[in-house]
């Protein structure tokens, strides 16, 4: 039974990016984030994130997608 914080998930650092806290795992197809909203990790990719410059969305755009539709 994990009693981990819900924040925390094994591999994963937490890095500040872009004045926000981000969990992120480097493997070798490159780093994965973990969505703060499904808590699902995802490539670090324009596909998955929101990606503006130097900056990163915190959740998936399927997450997004989900809260723009309510
Ligand atoms: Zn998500």
């Amino acid at each position: 039974m994990a009693t981990l914080d819900a924040r925390l998930a094994p591999g994963f650092e937490f890095l500040r990016i872009a004045g926000g806290f981000r969990r992120i795992m480097k493997t070798e197809l490159g780093q994965e984030q973990l969505c703060a909203r499904c808590n699902e990790p995802w490539p670090m990719d324009p596909e998955f994130f929101k990606i503006t410059g130097r900056s990163v969305g915190y959740e998936c755009k399927a997450c997004i997608q989900e809260r723009k539709r309510k």
